[in-house]
């Protein structure tokens, strides 16, 4: 297909974000090492964790924090039907089941009320996502949760830089997951970290990451090091090299900046589609801050003379790029195979008929909103 002229995302990558890279490909340290400490030590103070460990992607971080809380067979963890397969994938490699529960109809975030509902005396943990970078309401979430001894890992894949009523995403649960993945708010190609206040998961985590190697052996290279470790338990290797944790450190010193431009581009996209009757902009509360990881829109296929489907094609022909977050959980083959099946989450459902996510990235001008605007527009005026 030809190169789309606004498309759906486009990595926010500088300079010195390039020269931060290169910089260690000189170094001769690739692997983790000093950046991975330092990148570990910004990510706490910027998301008011005391303990942040870095790992090669949030699916990792979601997985080892699982793990380490020694979730397994017999038990249960509740995780929204509307997100991205990682959420409830890495639950079944525990051992454990995915109860899958139906999100809020206003911002796709996970419903406290369908949380409660789906409590068993196996529920063990619960992984409220926050869809689009909105936070979920997090005082219920916990007030349902910490009475009953069930931990609150948050999936902040969309999330970073967000915060709840004035604390920051990372700050909040048990635990908390960042993405650093290609199209996340900030990128290390691959890469994630999971937040924590608790120091003894943090260093459990640590084990699980590497090996299951003593959590020293990680300078077994260094003047001083020594080469002697011992596995202390079997673990994996989800480690974040040095390289990608270089780039993670300059862009999460551009944090502030990026999320400013997505919530300009959030917000002018509100001006120019907060009159139009076919669509449901997003919700979110002025009590928070967004992340704006997405702007997801919902075409009202009832009233709409052009469904959907149609509209992302359009969309397309005309140059613009879009996606849908996400095809809820229960749609897909392997969730079959758990029970679930169309019909079991009837908002999850209505959210996806109608969703497109419209191109989102900092270097977005807004003539390139506008111009995204004005397009849509027309599509759903113009029948086929
Ligand atoms: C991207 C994403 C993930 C997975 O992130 P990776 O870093 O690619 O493992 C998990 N949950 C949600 C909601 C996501 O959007």
């Amino acid at each position: 297909m030809a190169e789309l002229r606004i498309p759906f995302f486009r990595p926010a990558i500088d300079d010195d974000d390039i020269a931060a890279v290169a910089e260690t490909l000189r170094s001769g340290w690739l692997t983790s090492g000093p950046n991975v400490r330092e990148f570990e030590r910004e990510l706490a103070a910027a998301c008011g964790a005391p303990f942040v460990n870095a790992v090669n992607s949030c699916t990792a971080a979601l997985h080892l924090c699982l793990r380490a809380w020694d979730i397994g067979p017999g038990d249960e963890v509740i995780v929204p039907a509307y997100t991205f397969s990682a959420t409830a994938t890495v639950v079944v490699h525990t051992g454990a089941r995915p109860v899958l529960v139906d999100v809020r109809e206003r911002d796709a975030n996970l419903d406290p009320a369908a949380f409660e509902r789906a409590i068993t005396p196996r529920t063990k943990a619960v992984i409220p996502v926050h869809f689009a970078g909105e936070p979920c309401d997090m005082d219920a979430i916990l007030a349902i949760a910490r009475p009953r001894g069930i931990r609150v890992l948050e999936d902040a894949a969309h999330a970073i830089g967000a915060a709840y009523r004035g604390r920051p995403i990372g700050s909040i649960g048990d635990a908390t997951a960042f993405s650093f993945y290609a199209t996340k708010n900030i990128t290390t190609g691959e890469g994630g970290a999971l937040a924590t206040a608790d120091q003894a998961l943090s260093d459990r985590v640590r084990v699980l990451t590497l090996h299951g190697m003593t959590k020293d052996a990680w300078n077994r290279y260094d003047a001083g090091g020594s080469w002697r470790y011992d596995i202390v338990e079997f673990g994996f290797k989800d480690n974040l090299t040095d390289l990608a944790a270089a780039l993670g450190r300059r862009q999460l010193a551009k944090l502030d900046r990026l999320t400013e431009a997505r919530t300009r581009i959030a917000m002018r996209y509100v001006a120019n589609l907060r009159d139009e009757p076919l669509l449901t902009l997003p919700a979110f509360d002025e009590a928070n801050r967004h992340a704006w990881h997405l702007f997801m829109v919902r075409v009202d296929n009832q009233r709409s003379p052009v469904q959907r489907d149609d509209v992302i094609r359009r969309l397309a022909e005309r140059g613009i790029g879009t996606s849908v977050h996400f095809i809820p959980l229960h749609y897909h083959t392997a969730y079959r195979k758990l029970g679930y099946q169309p019909g079991d989450f009837p908002v999850s459902e209505r959210i996806f008929d109608g969703a497109i996510s419209l191109p989102m990235f900092p270097a977005m001008t807004d003539a390139d909103v506008d111009f995204v605007c004005e397009n849509l527009r027309d599509i759903l005026r113009t029948a086929a």
